[in-house]
C-alpha cells in the first residue's frame, strides 16, 4: 500500500510513500502523518490519496516509509481537500502553500517534535487512596486545616468534580498558604499539574436577538427568498441600516436547521466589537479566529471544531475559511468590497471572498455578501444574475445620512486661508461638535509623521537603501522607516548631497496630523489607529474602547478605522487628503476612494443623529465627488463600468499577474522578456509587458511584472495548463533556473 502526501513546502507535486503494514486500517485520506523528507529531516504531511501499487517511474526509486501517524481522525476532510485543489488550481499556487496557510503551525511538528505546548493548571484533588477516617485523623486537631479541607470537600461534592483549580483554592475564605502546605505533605492533598482548555467555552447569552423593523424585516425576508434560488445573495445597505442585526437573524435560523455559520470580516479590528454583539447573543457558541491568536489557541479551535461538539459560528478573517466545518449551513462575508481580504504574501494569494463562496459551493451552503458599496465585481454579478440582490436605503430609526461638504484646499492654500492642515470649516464644525458632547473622526490614509524629507537647496531626499522607495519620517521614535521592508534610518541633520541643514519634511501622516490636532484642540484627548499604534496584542480593543466610552473625543486613523466600525456619537467626520485615495495609478482607485470615503461618511452621526462629513480636497471637480456627495452608488457604478469594459478591465476580464524577481536588474530584464515571450504563444494580445511594477526595488530584489489580461471566455483549465508549461520551459534554461516567478490571479 503506498500514499502521495502533501508536504508543507512550496513543492507542486506529490511525493509517495510506503504504508507500514500497522497503519494501513488507520490511514485515511486527510490523515496527518509523519513522513522523512530530504536530508535527514521530517516534515508533517496531509495523505492525499492512497493506493494498492505505484507508477512505474517510482518502481526503481527507493520509497520511503511513513515514519508515523497522528490522529486516527483525518485532520482534513473530503470538502477541505476539495477547497484546496481548487485554490491550487485557481490561483495557481502549490498545495504544499495551501497546506502551510491552512494549517497552524502548531499542528505541524518539526522534526519529530510537536509544536504545540497545551495550557497547563495547578489543581488541588483529595488523595482517592486515602479513607475519610484516616484523613480526619491525621489532620487531627489543627483548626486550619480542618477548615480548610471540609470546604475543599465540600465543594468538590457540590461540583460532583475530581479537582479544584490551585488559584481558587487561595482564593477561598479559609485559605491559608501554610495549612494546605501542611495537607499536601500529609498526603491528605494532591497538587497536580492537569492540561487545561484555552477557550473559553461556558459564556452565557445576556439578550435575546433584536426585532427587525419593518425594512430589515422585508429585507431579510427577501434575502431568504432569493436564496431558494440562488447560491449567492449581495445585501446592499447603507451604513447603519441594520445589516449585522440582519445577519443575526439568518445566522439564528443556521442555528435552528443545525447548521454552522461562518462569519468573515476583512479586518481584526472589527471582531472586536462584532464579537461582544454576538457573544450576547450566542454566548460560546462562536469561536474567534485570526491571527492575533496564538497558535496554540488556533489548534485548539481546529480540534474543537473536528470534535463532536464544534463551534456553531466562527467570527475570523481570511484564514477561517480553512477550519474543519462539517455542517456549514451559512457564509457571511461583511464588507465584501474589502481588498484586504485578498491575501498578498506570500502564497496562495487568494481572495476569501471568492474562495469563501468557493467552500459554501462545496459544501452546500449559502453565502451573504453585505457591503454599503458593493466591489463591482459583486453588483455586476448580481446585474448578470448570478448573485441575488437586496437593497436597504435607509438608516436604523431613518435617521439621515450624514450631509457632505466638500472643502476646496486648492483655494484656500492660493488664499492664504490654510493655517493647518485642517481646513477652517472643518476646525470650526470640530469644535461645535466637541462643545456638544459629540466626537469626531479624523481620516489620513498615510501613517507616520512627514512621508518625504527632502532637502530644501537641491531637493535630495532620503531613500531605502534595499527598495526603490522614499523613507518616512515618524517622529516619536525619531527615525526614518521604509514602509517596504522596514528598515530604519537616523534623519541626517545636514544634506549629505549639498551640506545644507534645510531638511523639509513634506506629506503630514497620521502621526503628524495628532500633533496638529492636539495643538489645535489642547481641551480634548486625541487618540490614533494606524499600524504602528496598534501591533500590541490588546491594542486594537484599547483604542477602540477608549472612543466607545468617550475618554477619547477625537479620534485619527488610515483606513483600517474606516472599516464598519459601530460609534454611536460621532458627530463629524473629517477626510483629510481625499486626493491621494483617487491618485493612485491603478484601474481600481476610484473604486477605493469612492468605497473609503463613503465608508468613512458611514461612521458619522449614527444612533439618533444626523452627522456631517468634511472632505478635503485640492481638486473637488473630479466627478467621483458628485457621486459621493448624492449617495450615488448607482451611477458611480455606471461610470465605472463605461471605463473598465472600454479597456477591458474585470469584470470584463480577468487579471493574472506574473511577478518575476531576481537580485541582478539585466537577468531579471532577460527573463521576464523571454517568459513574456513564452506566454504570448498561447496568450498573444493578452499579454501586457513586461514592465516595472510601481515600486520595481524591494528588500534587493528587482522586480518585473506581465499581465495577462484573460478574456472571460477563455477556458481556465487551458490557462492554467499553458502558464504551468510555460514556466518549465522557462525553468529549463540553465540560466533562468533559479528565477523565481510569482503568480497573483485577480490581483487586487
Ligand atoms: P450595519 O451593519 O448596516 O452598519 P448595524 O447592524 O451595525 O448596521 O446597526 C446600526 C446600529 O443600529 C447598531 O448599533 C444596532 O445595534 C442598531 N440596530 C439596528 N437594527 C436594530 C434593531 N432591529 N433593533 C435594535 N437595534 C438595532
Ligand atoms: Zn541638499
Ligand atoms: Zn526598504
Amino acid at each position: 500500500m503506498f500514499a502521495d502526501v502533501i508536504l508543507p513546502l512550496p513543492l507542486s507535486d506529490l511525493y509517495t510513500y510506503a504504508v507500514p503494514a500497522e497503519m494501513r486500517n488507520k490511514i485515511a485520506r486527510g490523515s496527518r502523518v509523519i513522513v522523512p523528507f530530504g536530508n535527514k529531516r521530517y516534515y508533517t504531511a496531509i495523505i492525499y490519496k492512497i493506493e494498492d501499487t505505484i507508477s512505474k517511474e517510482l518502481k526503481d526509486i527507493d520509497i520511503k516509509e511513513i515514519h508515523s501517524l497522528l490522529n486516527s481522525q483525518p485532520l482534513v476532510n473530503e470538502q477541505q481537500l476539495n477547497l484546496w485543489e481548487w485554490i491550487s488550481f485557481y490561483y495557481l499556487s502549490p498545495l504544499g502553500d495551501v497546506f502551510n496557510a491552512a494549517v497552524p503551525s502548531s499542528m505541524k511538528s518539526e522534526n519529530l517534535k510537536s509544536r504545540f505546548t497545551p495550557r497547563t493548571e495547578t489543581v488541588i484533588k483529595i488523595n482517592p487512596d486515602m479513607n475519610p477516617n484516616i484523613i480526619r485523623e491525621i489532620i487531627g486537631k489543627a483548626q486550619k486545616q480542618q477548615s480548610l479541607y471540609s470546604q475543599i470537600e465540600n465543594i468538590l461534592i457540590e461540583r460532583k468534580s475530581e479537582y479544584i483549580s490551585r488559584k481558587e483554592v487561595s482564593e477561598l475564605e479559609c485559605h491559608s498558604t501554610s495549612a494546605l502546605k501542611s495537607l499536601i505533605v500529609k498526603g491528605v492533598l494532591q497538587s497536580v499539574t492537569i492540561e487545561t482548555s484555552r477557550l473559553n467555552t461556558d459564556l452565557k447569552p445576556t439578550r435575546n436577538l433584536f426585532p427587525l423593523n419593518e425594512v430589515q424585516q422585508r429585507a431579510y425576508k427577501e434575502i431568504k427568498n432569493c436564496l431558494e434560488f440562488k447560491q449567492t445573495c449581495l445585501l446592499h445597505g447603507v451604513t447603519s441600516s441594520g445589516k449585522t442585526e440582519i445577519y443575526m437573524h439568518l445566522i439564528q435560523d443556521a442555528l435552528s436547521m443545525g447548521k454552522q455559520t461562518l462569519y468573515l470580516v476583512p479586518e481584526i479590528a472589527l471582531t472586536t466589537q462584532l464579537t461582544q454583539r454576538l457573544q450576547a447573543v450566542f454566548g460560546s457558541k462562536i469561536g474567534i479566529y485570526h491571527s492575533r491568536i496564538n497558535d496554540n489557541e488556533r489548534a485548539e479551535i481546529w480540534s474543537k471544531m473536528m470534535s463532536e461538539d464544534p463551534f456553531e459560528i466562527i467570527l475570523g478573517v481570511r484564514s477561517s475559511i480553512f477550519l474543519p466545518f462539517n455542517k456549514l449551513g451559512l457564509v457571511i462575508i461583511d464588507e465584501e468590497h474589502e481588498i484586504s481580504f485578498k491575501q498578498q504574501d506570500p502564497s496562495p494569494r487568494y481572495h476569501a471572498r471568492d474562495t469563501a463562496i468557493m467552500l459554501a459551493h462545496l459544501c452546500n451552503a449559502k453565502t451573504i455578501l453585505g457591503s454599503a458599496t458593493p466591489s463591482l465585481e459583486s453588483f455586476y454579478n448580481t446585474k448578470t444574475g448570478k448573485y441575488g440582490l437586496v437593497t436597504l436605503q435607509e438608516r436604523y430609526r431613518n435617521i439621515m445620512m450624514p450631509e457632505i461638504q466638500i472643502v476646496n484646499t486648492f483655494e484656500l492654500r492660493k488664499r492664504k486661508k490654510m493655517k493647518s492642515v485642517l481646513a477652517p470649516l472643518l476646525i470650526d464644525q470640530m469644535n461645535q461638535s466637541l462643545e456638544n458632547g459629540e466626537q469626531v473622526i479624523l481620516f489620513r490614509n498615510r501613517r507616520g509623521f512627514a512621508s518625504l524629507v527632502e532637502c530644501e537647496q537641491c531637493a535630495w531626499t532620503p531613500k531605502c537603501k534595499r527598495c526603490d522607495v522614499s523613507l518616512t519620517y515618524h517622529k516619536k521614535r525619531d527615525r526614518l522607516i521604509c514602509h517596504y521592508c522596514n528598515a530604519t534610518y537616523t534623519l541626517p541633520a545636514k544634506c549629505p548631497s549639498c551640506n545644507s541643514e534645510n531638511l523639509k519634511k513634506l506629506g503630514q501622516g497620521t502621526e503628524q496630523l495628532e500633533e496638529e490636532v492636539e495643538s489645535l484642540f489642547p481641551d480634548y484627548f486625541v487618540g490614533r489607529m494606524d499600524l504602528d499604534t496598534t501591533r500590541g496584542k490588546d491594542a486594537y480593543e484599547k483604542i477602540i474602547d477608549d472612543f466607545q466610552s468617550k475618554r477619547v473625543q477625537i479620534l485619527i486613523g488610515t483606513q483600517m478605522l474606516s472599516k464598519g466600525l459601530d460609534f454611536e456619537n460621532v458627530g463629524v467626520v473629517g477626510v483629510i487628503s481625499a486626493d491621494s485615495l483617487l491618485n493612485f495609478p491603478d484601474f481600481r482607485s476610484h473604486e477605493r476612494g469612492f468605497q473609503l470615503m463613503m465608508q468613512a461618511a458611514g461612521r458619522a452621526g449614527r444612533k439618533n443623529k444626523q452627522g456631517k462629513v468634511i472632505i478635503q480636497s485640492a481638486d473637488p471637480l473630479q466627478p467621483v465627488y458628485d457621486y459621493i456627495l448624492n449617495y450615488d452608488y448607482e451611477g458611480f457604478f455606471n461610470s465605472q463600468m463605461a471605463e473598465r469594459k472600454m479597456f477591458n478591465y474585470p469584470p470584463f476580464s480577468r487579471l493574472i499577474s506574473i511577478i518575476i524577481k531576481d537580485k541582478i536588474e539585466h537577468k531579471v530584464e532577460a527573463a521576464a522578456g523571454y517568459l513574456a515571450e513564452l506566454l504570448r504563444i498561447t496568450f498573444g494580445e493578452m499579454i501586457q509587458g513586461p514592465g516595472k511594477p510601481i515600486v520595481s526595488y524591494i528588500q534587493s530584489y528587482h522586480f518585473r511584472e506581465i499581465l495577462i489580461k484573460l478574456d472571460n471566455n477563455f477556458s481556465l483549465k487551458k490557462t492554467r495548463e499553458a502558464i504551468k508549461s510555460a514556466e518549465s520551459k522557462f525553468h529549463s534554461k540553465r540560466e533562468f533556473k533559479y528565477i523565481t516567478i510569482q503568480y497573483d490571479v485577480d490581483r487586487v
